[in-house]
């Protein structure tokens, strides 16, 4: 903890918390997480949620309580930090290339193997599941790791084409002995942010066409595939009703970003509410604006800028980039007023996962944004961690 003790921060009323912070509002989150589960229940799929959104061990605990099979990372140091923090079943959902790292992995399966827990990891080439075997074989763990072989089903990013490549894959990584053939990893993540309902369950349905052909392709080949995982929030009813998906591995839900918002709304799918927000406070007011005290090292705007929450449409305020440490706020709805010099407002931030990773805690407010309390502090057990 760099600035604020931990201690001294629970128990602060939401309007003492000093700006600008990363504040999520506890009862928003938890209804997020019910919604998921009981979605998850209704539709008899598994969920595995993507920790690369929340990096923290805490959370992740909270999301297994309610009945997560564990979580997705994209990196190794990922994986080490929620295992440390008592995160005990983890798929590294990406591909891991570097033999420093693959030590790291292989050393990270036997830990886990030894404590009741799994790894599992993705691979999209036979030199990768060679390197990893290798790793594998120099641990000399022979609680061995499971392998999901990730297939192309049309972000364009990772993944092998589906069909005989994806076969090739499976059966290489069978042949190896410290490895176990776990099944297929299909994320379609340029699906995730399409506008419209149609063009995203579009985009899904050629991805569940893709994913079922080359299951029954591995399955012609004698090698059971005993699981298909995939889907973000954009996405995750499509996914999980196409009865080829067997686990969703959406990690936005929980705190529903700006960018996400901005999807048409499908009935389909839980409406999830925004539980992340910056708090910032107007440090300098003008006749044409007004300017508060949180930029780009406070909330990522890869995705957008944000949106300052609470206000009717009628009141709406518009928030114009003002740098790393400034955000210039306009006049938006017809009557709409500026804010005071040292009113404090809640941003909704354009883009979660990275937002999370500018920030040492984030403070659980239990209650509402306006009358809470600080009930928990929350430490980015991952945050930075990239390798
Ligand atoms: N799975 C993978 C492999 C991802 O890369 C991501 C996010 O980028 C997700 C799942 C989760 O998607 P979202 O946070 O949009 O729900
Ligand atoms: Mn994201």
């Amino acid at each position: 903890m760099k600035s604020t003790p931990e201690h001294a921060a629970i128990g602060l009323r939401a309007d003492q918390i000093d700006t600008p912070a990363a504040v999520i509002d506890l009862d928003a989150m938890e209804r997020n997480i019910q919604r998921m589960a009981a979605f998850a229940r209704q539709n008899q799929v598994r969920w595995r949620p993507h920790a690369k959104m929340h990096k923290s061990a805490a959370i992740a605990l909270l999301l297994e309580q309610a009945g997560a099979c564990g979580h997705c990372v994209q990196k190794t140091s990922e994986a080490e930090a929620l295992a440390a923090g008592g995160v005990r079943d983890l798929f590294i959902s990406n591909e891991v290339i570097a033999p420093a790292k693959l030590l790291r992995v292989a050393r990270l399966a036997a830990r886990l193997a030894a404590d009741g827990g799994r790894l599992a990891i993705a691979v999209d080439s036979p030199e990768g599941i060679a390197r990893l075997a290798g790793a594998m074989d120099a641990a000399g763990s022979d609680a061995g790791i499971d392998v999901l072989v990730e297939i192309d089903v049309g972000q364009g990013r990772c993944g092998v084409p589906p069909g005989p490549e994806a076969v090739a894959l499976a059966r290489a990584v069978a042949a190896r002995p410290r490895l176990r053939f776990a099944g297929l990893h299909a994320y379609q993540g340029g699906a995730q942010h399409l506008r419209a309902t149609a063009e995203r369950r579009a985009a899904i349905a050629h991805a569940v066409h893709a994913a079922a052909g080359t299951r029954a392709l591995i399955e012609a080949a004698g090698l059971p595939v005993p699981l298909v995982t995939g889907a973000g929030t954009g996405t995750l009813a499509h996914e999980a009703t196409s009865g080829v998906y067997d686990e969703l591995q959406a990690g936005s839900f929980l705190f529903m970003d700006a960018d996400y918002a901005a999807n048409e709304p499908d009935t389909t799918q839980p409406a999830f509410e925004h539980a992340l927000f910056i708090k910032t406070q107007v440090i300098s007011t003008h006749p044409t604006h007004a300017v508060c005290d949180a930029g780009h090292k406070s909330h990522a705007i890869d995705s957008g800028l944000p949106l300052v929450h609470g206000l009717a449409p009628a009141h709406a305020l518009h928030y114009a980039n003002g740098g790393d440490e400034h955000g210039i706020l306009h006049a938006a709805g017809p009557q709409a007023r500026l804010p005071a010099l040292g009113q404090t407002l809640w941003l909704i931030p354009g883009h979660c996962d990275p937002t999370v990773n500018l920030h040492d805690r984030l403070l659980g407010v239990r209650g509402g944004l306006e009358h809470g309390v600080v009930e928990r502090v929350i430490g980015v057990d991952a945050r930075g961690a990239l390798t």
